[in-house]
């Protein structure tokens, strides 16, 4: 087991830090830590971490966006005991390079190639290679129903055809620099390659940097820079087998109470489903018989998770916030919740509303077509930008739901036949939006 240092001084609360099982991370509702999972594991051992979370914790359980459990509340004498009993478990932790796949991955019948033997050849090859930036990340994508495109990945590995797979540094799949298409028989030893560079530059260097110091002619726009891509939501139901589906379902913003995933996690477990796996975009998939997926679904609904692509909790990305997190200045869930209940058909899934407790903006790094931002001078409003970006407009804490709402009627009125909210919002422009905001005529 990995000793815990909890010396104050040495708890990362670095920007861009990511905290982990035994290294946990200081935040506004005491130590928070990871746990990723590198497969699945049963609804019951799911409960039990639920219930580590309840006896260690607050018992308030984030799922990131990138599909992991993050515990939240711990002490600095609690969160050494939750590292022992989770580690007691036996569960599929990751240890080391986050090396990422799809969640579907090996099961999904439309995938180009099963990413699986690159990814594990990938982890064992980064075994030896010491120094990486503590949130390296690498992607190893075989296409089918759920993709990773829009996380980010210092490095990206995306199947393009028979034994072909392109290489990509930095960003999303679609802001990515294309850096080669690889025969399947090299990917591994240049992704290796890659990261040993990396590790020769310092714990601070991320792929982008190698992206800058490339030679110009390896160099290229992903071809999915000009062809949009539009994700699949992880709230589904996916057919894999004859007789196995996998449901989607989550908690509103990624957060849910420990009590409320034990309800869920008994739950499938009477109804005998197999296995589930904490996913992207907040989500959990459960695996099992289609009736039993069916009438999980509906017990989740009825208990308030997310159950369908088409909640517009689910197009928000809302950090924990105030008062979870020290650094917040507003409620973000708050603010999300009633968005949610008020301007439906402004999120229409074509872009994500992203709120933030401040212009760190954890929940959503990327640019987004509008975004929501506590600070000192009010709820800031962004479109187009990150959380850090240049405002088009101020507005109380107060007074943000009304002035989302004339943002949403704004839209409403403006849209042309077959646009969506995201190309609206983009063609209005922020002066337009400025004035609607502040309610000018
Ligand atoms: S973005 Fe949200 S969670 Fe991240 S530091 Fe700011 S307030 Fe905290």
């Amino acid at each position: 087991m990995t000793a815990l240092s909890l010396d104050r001084s040495d708890l990362d609360m670095r920007r861009g830090a990511c905290p982990a099982l035994s290294t946990p991370m200081m935040t506004g509702d005491g130590l928070l830590a990871r746990i990723s999972l590198t497969g699945a594991i049963s609804p019951a051992d799911l409960a039990d971490i639920c219930r580590l979370a309840l006896v260690h914790g607050n018992g308030v359980i984030d799922i990131s966006a990138r599909g992991n459990l993050q515990i939240r509340g711990l002490t600095e004498t609690s969160a050494p005991q939750l590292d022992a009993d989770v580690r007691a478990m036996n569960l599929p932790l990751r240890d080391g390079l986050a090396v990422e796949v799809p969640p579907l991955a090996g099961m999904d019948d439309s995938e180009i190639a099963d990413p699986r033997p690159l990814a594990e050849a990938i982890r064992k090859g980064a075994r030896e290679i010491t120094g990486l930036a503590p949130k390296m990340a690498v992607v190893v994508d075989g296409g089918g129903r759920l993709r990773l495109s829009d996380l980010l990945a210092d490095i990206r590995l995306v199947a393009a055809g028979r034994n072909e797979w392109k290489l990509l540094l930095g960003g999303t799949e679609q802001s990515g620099r294309l850096f080669n298409v690889l025969r399947e028989t090299h990917a591994v030893d240049t992704v290796l390659g890659l990261l040993g560079r990396l590790s020769t530059l310092g714990n601070k260097a991320r792929g982008r940097d190698l992206a800058k110091d490339a030679p110009a002619q390896m160099l290229g726009t992903s071809p999915s820079m000009t062809a949009k891509h539009v994700a699949m939501s992880p709230f589904n139901l996916f057919g894999l087998s004859k007789d196995l589906r996998a449901i989607g379902i989550g908690p509103a913003f990624g957060q849910a109470k420990a009590q409320d995933l034990i309800a869920l996690c008994d739950e499938a477990s009477r109804l005998c489903m197999q296995s589930v796996k904490p996913a992207l975009d907040h989500s959990l998939l459960f695996f099992g018989p289609e009736t039993a997926c069916v009438a999980l679904r509906d017990f989740a609904g009825r208990h308030g998770f997310i159950i369908s692509a088409g909640d517009p909790r689910g197009h928000i990305a809302a950090c924990p916030g105030s008062p979870a997190c020290n650094s917040a200045i507003i409620a973000t869930h708050d603010i999300a919740t009633k968005a949610a209940a008020e301007c439906g058909d402004l999120l229409d899934g074509s872009f994500t509303l992203h709120v933030t407790g401040c212009a760190k903006g954890c929940a959503h790094p990327e640019p987004a077509a509008l975004a929501l931002c506590g600070t000192a001078a009010g709820v800031s409003l962004i479109a187009q930008g990150k959380a850090s970006g240049e405002p088009f407009a101020f507005t109380d804490f107060a007074d943000t739901n009304a002035t989302l709402r004339r943002l949403s009627d704004l839209v409403r009125t403006e849209r042309r036949p077959g646009e969506n909210s995201a190309d609206c919002l983009a063609r209005i422009g922020s002066g337009r939006l400025a004035a609607a905001a502040t309610g000018r005529p």
